[in-house]
């Protein structure tokens, strides 16, 4: 806990921690039980599922770098959305955005249905809409900035000081800048969740998850729900995904150097007719973003001239660039949020958050930048004849 610059300490996590051997690179214990030393007498670690140093030293880095006390790995990032939802009983009420990431989505309104929690989908944006769903004294209200796939922001210590006014918890989903570019403890928050499978891990090879508390004694709850329940992530995963947590802010640097060109490229476009980009001073959350991230993230979303046929052909027309979920990778992506991320909203739920048929989702990889952007050049031109 004491290396605070982010760059150090997520190379340094786990560095020359092996007492046993000296191993540099802390090694990956694949060991689904641990021996005692004699009768009734435990070590630090009994069973896997339970604890695993492995994955110890992976959600200790998290912890340090999120700036929270307690970090617990999980096997997805959907189980950490689950595990939040461990905190709620049937009379709760949970309060979460429109526009939330498609999975959170389902998840909570298939919950709410089944009468596990009362749940209030609300447009966070919107103040008088925000401060009634508040009036109904929410247990935990989830915050998601930036969302996706339109890159809306909230300001989440104003939000978070509303909240806790009301006693709720606050929990925020910051996959979609890691906490190299945002850190929502700082600004007040109780819960950061990630879905490791993006930045976090940033090469498309783990499905994984971690959540970081504020307090220890949430965080002990978590992670006595997170045992209980059998979702804690394996140690293979956090193995693959602290070696990539290592280049985590290195990779950010040039995600966004490059998502800052790719963006000024698109918004000149003839092919496009609007560009989500908080880099931009004209978005509705530039200033919220230049107040509580550190960068722009590398996350953009586009209306294509022409509908979903000119959408089609860009797809086809892309090479580069490759057709498929997921963000956060080294390697660019392209989307279609509507028939692909936010298949599980009913139709009528995505255009109520602005989720149109010519709408394409980017994550920018590190690839070199010319090369990007020539191919995002001629996807376009094809677009539109
Ligand atoms: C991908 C994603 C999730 C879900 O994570 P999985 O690892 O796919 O289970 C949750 N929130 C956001 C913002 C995501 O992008």
């Amino acid at each position: 806990m004491s290396i605070k610059n982010i760059t150090t300490s997520a190379v340094q996590a786990g560095i020359n921690t092996d007492e046993h051997h000296g191993a540099v690179v802390p090694p990956i214990h694949l060991s689904s039980t641990y021996s005692l030393k004699g009768f009734n007498e435990k070590r630090e670690f009994d069973y896997s599922r339970t604890g695993n140093p492995t994955r110890a030293t992976f959600a200790q880095a998290i912890a340090e770098l999120e700036q929270g006390s307690v970090g617990i790995v999980t096997s997805t990032g959907m189980s950490a959305v689950h595990l939040i939802c461990q905190l709620l009983s049937t009379e709760d009420t949970i309060v979460i955005p429109h526009d939330c990431y498609g999975g959170s989505f389902r998840l909570f309104t298939h919950l709410a249905r089944r009468g596990q929690f009362k749940l209030v989908v609300v447009d966070q944006n919107d103040e008088a809409a925000f401060a009634q769903a508040l009036a109904q004294k929410p247990k935990l209200v989830l915050l998601e900035s930036p969302s996706n796939p339109l890159l809306r922001l909230v300001d989440i210590e104003k939000l978070t000081k509303a909240c806790h006014q009301v006693g709720a918890l606050v929990a925020v989903d910051n996959t979609f800048l890691s906490p190299a570019l945002q850190q929502p403890l700082a600004l007040g928050a109780d819960i950061v969740f990630h879905s490791t499978t993006k930045y976090i891990n940033g090469h498309s090879d783990v499905v994984g998850g971690v959540l970081v508390t504020k307090e220890q004694a949430l965080g002990e709850e978590l992670a006595w729900w997170a045992n209980c329940i059998g979702i804690t992530g394996s140690a293979f995963d956090s193995f693959l995904a602290l070696r990539g947590l290592k280049t985590l802010p290195v990779r950010m640097k040039q995600h966004q150097e490059n998502a800052n060109e790719v963006a000024k490229f698109l918004k000149q476009h003839s092919a496009i007719d609007a560009v989500y980009f908080p880099g931009f001073a004209d978005h509705p959350g530039h200033d919220i973003a230049k107040k509580q991230q550190q960068g722009f993230g590398a996350m953009m979303s586009f209306e294509v001239k022409g509908g979903v046929e000119a959408v089609k052909k860009l797809f086809a027309n892309v090479k580069l660039f490759t057709l498929a979920q997921s963000l956060g990778g080294v390697e660019s992506l392209i989307s279609h949020p509507s028939t692909m991320t936010h298949a599980g909203m009913e139709i009528e739920a995505q255009l109520e958050a602005g989720i149109t048929q010519s709408l394409v989702r980017i994550s920018v990889g590190i690839e070199d930048v010319n090369d990007i952007i020539a191919d995002l050049n001629h996807g376009l031109s094809q677009s539109q004849l």
